[in-house]
């Protein structure tokens, strides 16, 4: 048996998202940008996808650009959104995805840019208050503010409705990391106050390497410059086959979102629960409460459990968990997020990120599994 507990690196693919884009791979083969009757196929079906989408996100089709993932969504906003609108100011958190900070630290190369950072606090989260307070430090600048939705390490979600709503009281532009959340939550983009919003298919049960950049005004400059698709904002022929997956798995998860979140915190809610109960000493990063990812549950087992090659062993044991952020899972290095959230832990963390797909008897074989690792470091300690 082998078990996937890694759903915020990446999901399984719904089995009909696989139809769609065999299907689209064998019939839709025409470049979409050629004008006979093969192309023009192809250009009505993914305007056809973006139409499904932009009312699944409650935007309209003009909003929303198609890219290969959440990495260039965000790149494609902060970059051009500096570069091209004279930003000069830009607020952030020490616990962004390393896309977004990167990003950031780059353009800060480029032009002349101060970068703050809030603070969060012990769950990862912003105050809206410090926010209030530091746009209020400073009105003439033209400022950016980078906050994302929810912490794919530990899970913890900010209230991105307060955090907008500021940013547009004080004209400054708001962009929000959603690729955690787009799908799982029934986010309504017209009616949040953000300008740019990234997401990411493979999040949801959609293909690898196909995303979207919500933008409210569009008018930014491409980061990719060619033939001029997506009306010249993201140059480069579209990948029809993963465009057509990701509106087919944005559709499947909005039909079956209830269902799909109550499983999934069920089975997230009881691997805590038993885990704590066999465990006292394991700590949560985060929480596990209704303002965090359902999905993700991050644990810290201390020291003392000697758990130090936990990933590992589980793996061994048939269990594939992440140690922290997939993206850079394959270097194993401190976590920024649980640096920034627990400076002092010496424990070793892992997170268990569940999906639809998982079941309860699932928890019940990790837990065993745990038992065995665990126990037996200590016998041997
Ligand atoms: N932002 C967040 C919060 C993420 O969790 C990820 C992926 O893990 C990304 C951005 C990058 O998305 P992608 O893998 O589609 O490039």
């Amino acid at each position: 048996m082998r078990l996937y507990f890694d759903n915020a690196a990446s999901t399984p693919m719904f089995p009909e998202v696989i139809e769609v884009m065999s299907r689209t791979m064998r019939d839709y083969y025409g470049n979409p940008s050629s004008i006979h009757a093969h192309g023009r196929k192809a250009k009505a079906a993914i305007e056809e996808a973006r139409k499904s989408i932009a009312y699944l996100l409650g935007c309209s089709v003009g909003e929303i650009f198609f890219t290969s993932g959440g990495t260039e969504a965000n790149n494609m906003a902060i970059k051009s959104a500096i570069l091209d609108l004279g930003i000069r100011r830009v607020i952030t958190s020490p616990v962004e995805h390393p896309c977004v900070l990167r990003s950031i630290e780059h353009v800060a190369q480029q032009v002349s840019l101060r970068v703050e950072y809030l603070a969060v606090d012990e769950v990862g989260r912003v105050s809206p208050r410090d926010l209030e307070s530091l746009l209020a430090e400073d009105s003439e600048s033209k400022t950016m503010v980078s906050i994302m939705h929810a912490n794919n390490e530990i899970g913890t979600m900010n209230d991105i409705i307060a955090l907008g709503e500021l940013c547009n009281g004080a004209k400054a532009l708001f962009h929000c990391d959603t690729v955690q959340t787009v799908g799982h939550f029934p986010l309504q983009f017209s009616r949040i106050p953000v300008d740019l919003a990234s997401g990411s298919a493979h999040k949801f049960h959609g293909p690898k390497g196909i995303g979207l950049l919500y933008m409210r005004n569009p008018g930014l400059q491409p980061l990719i410059d060619g033939g001029g698709q997506e009306r010249n904002m993201r140059s480069g022929t579209e990948n029809i086959a993963a465009i057509l997956g990701m509106a087919k798995a944005l559709e499947i998860f909005s039909s079956q979102r209830d269902a799909h979140v109550t499983k999934t915190r069920m089975i997230r809610d009881y691997a805590l629960e038993q885990i704590r109960q066999r465990f006292p000493q394991v700590k949560v990063n985060g929480s596990c409460d209704d303002q965090s990812l359902y999905t993700v549950l991050s644990l810290t087992f201390p020291a003392s459990l000697k758990a130090d090659l936990l990933v590992f062993n589980l793996d061994i044991e048939g269990i594939s968990a992440s140690g922290g952020s997939a993206c850079s899972s394959g270097v194993q290095k401190v976590s920024h997020v649980l640096k920034t959230i627990s400076p002092d832990d010496t424990g070793t963390t892992v997170r268990f990120s569940f999906s639809p797909m998982n079941e309860k008897e699932e928890v019940d074989f990790l837990l065993l599994k745990l038992e065995k690792i665990l126990n037996k470091q200590k016998e041997t300690s």
